[in-house]
């Protein structure tokens, strides 16, 4: 291959949520491509009309700048190698369709659905459950290698539905280097003659790819495993079309699994975990799919999770950033074998971005579950010794306000149960007295308010251990959080004696 500039791309069809898997071929593009200094693209594979889900390409814009890996060139942002959109390249792809016929590379085909139909039926056997459309099957049926010209051209003068498929060839071994798999080789006996242009005009994904690609100047071209068995025919592709010295190098990526095999959207909703980038509604069944984002994860984390499931640098070394990852991702140690999504393991890395990241890179994220919930927040500094308190409590972002929000307002229920069995009057009486001494109190400090806390348990004779365990259900409604004292302090007196009293009613009832 000539010297050429280093140019990836991420080509997702709009159908539907971005899967975590699709999540990782954006990443590891993008870190090859910054690595390389190369530029990476963002084509929409919208040509299946029928498969098209109106919102989906928004959304993966959306999903992009939440993870932070924005391309260079896109229907947004378009560069010298437009439309990026495949729908509005429709009228290139004809006459690539139209080489290909001309050279006996590709045919016409007419068959209508029922006759597809009646020839799989025909065709089936135990050996062979699923005929295809191949060197067994074509010349039954309606395609121009069976018809004369005349016929063929007739049938396309009145109109009649085609397409145009591929004919593979007998018996040739077609084989490539793939960047994580290594020699890879097909018997092209065992492909079927794949359409490539259908009967709307609009090519397929396997005739758009190549070109596209082609057109578009792209080097290296990474994609789920799931497109390895098309190999093959894009090669043939190439070859007819442009010859092979122009091909992009492959990477086909290991599958991420679930429990049980691939991971699928249905596990996400079995299980409890996310597999999608951010939420993710379908239009037509209204059906949600949780994200990662609105669970609650970093968009560090969620890409440092991402990049180690499939690939690591040699070394034990687990958390990376992503300019860490940039100098550090190599295709060579992505796994060939699919890796396994842990859940739990996601989160711990949550966990530790959260306790990489300072306050203030925490800040926009929290401050904005704070809001929803209806909070809004004045004093960002005091917001921050907050964030600060709780940081290490809190593994997904939602944790925060679980943690936190008792500094804001009070609680919303009492966790009576843990305080009840023990609770008594001597108790009661203890923390009416506390109200009268936290009145009188002038200076409203935490260790002020342990001083009178003890001496009036000292007073009453009730051990100074047991009576804090109520005190902080009172605060923050149950038994959680940093030192009470400091709690106390931070709500402020009023704030302290209005929960008291409340929660006295409550457990005195
Ligand atoms: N449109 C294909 C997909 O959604 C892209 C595969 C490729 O990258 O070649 O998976």
């Amino acid at each position: 291959m000539e010297d050429r500039k280093i140019r990836v791309r991420f080509a997702p069809s709009p159908t539907g949520g971005l899967h975590l898997g699709g999540v990782r071929t954006v990443l590891y593009n993008y870190l090859f491509a910054r690595q390389q200094q190369g530029t990476f693209v963002l084509r929409i594979e919208d040509t299946d009309q029928s498969r098209y889900v109106p919102g989906a390409e928004e959304y993966i814009y959306k999903c992009l700048a939440w993870c932070g890996l924005l391309p260079d060139e896109s229907p947004l942002k378009p560069g010298a190698y437009g439309p990026y959109r495949q729908s509005e390249r429709k009228p290139l792809y004809l006459k690539y369709a139209e080489q290909l016929i001309a050279r006996q590379q590709a045919y016409y085909a007419f068959d209508t659905a029922e006759e597809l139909d009646k020839m799989r039926s025909y065709f089936k056997t135990e050996e062979n459950p699923s005929p295809q459309y191949d060197r067994h099957t074509r010349m039954n049926m309606k395609n121009s290698l069976v018809l004369t010209e005349a016929e063929t051209q007739q049938l396309i003068h009145s109109n009649t539905p085609y397409v145009i498929r591929i004919k593979m060839p007998e018996n040739e071994i077609i084989s490539f280097t793939d960047m994580v798999h290594g020699e890879v080789s097909f018997n092209s006996s065992l492909v079927d003659d794949k359409v490539l242009l259908k009967a709307d005009g609009m090519p397929t994904y396997h005739l758009a790819v190549v070109v596209d690609d082609f057109l578009m100047k792209i080097t290296h071209a990474f994609r789920g495993e799931e497109w390895l068995s098309s190999a093959p025919v894009h090669i043939l592709l190439w070859k007819y079309l442009f010859g092979l010295e122009w091909m992009p190098q492959w990477a086909h990526l290991p599958l991420i699994l679930g429990p049980h095999g691939k991971l699928s959207k249905r596990d996400g909703a079995k299980y409890g975990f996310p597999v999608f980038a951010m939420n993710w509604t379908d239009p037509k069944t209204n059906e949600l799919t949780e994200g990662f984002y609105e669970k609650g994860f970093l968009p560090e984390a969620f890409i440092n999770q991402l990049a180690v499931l499939g690939w690591n640098d040699g070394s034990e070394q687990e958390l990376f950033d992503i300019n860490e990852l940039i100098a550090k991702f190599s295709l060579d140690r992505v796994h060939t074998s699919g890796a396994k999504f842990d859940f739990e393991k996601a989160k711990w890395f949550n966990q530790e971005w959260i306790k990489k990241l300072s306050v203030s890179q925490l800040r926009i994220p929290i401050k904005q579950i704070f809001e929803d919930k209806g909070i809004a927040i004045q004093d960002e500094d005091a917001f921050d010794s907050i964030i600060e308190l709780v940081k290490d409590r809190c593994t997904l972002l939602p944790d925060f306000y679980i943690q936190a929000s008792y500094f804001f307002k009070k609680p919303e229920q009492w966790d009576v149960a843990s305080v009840k069995p023990k609770w008594n009057l001597e108790k009661s009486e203890f923390f009416n007295a506390l109200i009268k001494k936290m009145n009188d109190l002038p200076h409203w400090e935490m260790h002020e308010i342990e001083n009178i806390f003890k001496s009036l348990a000292t007073e009453k004779n009730i051990k100074a251990g047991e009576l804090q365990l109520p005190f902080r259900v009172m605060l923050v409604g149950g038994k959680f959080g940093p030192a009470v004292f400091m709690i106390a302090e931070k709500i402020g007196k009023d704030e302290t004696i209005g929960r008291v009293s409340a929660a006295l009613n409550i457990f005195n009832a």
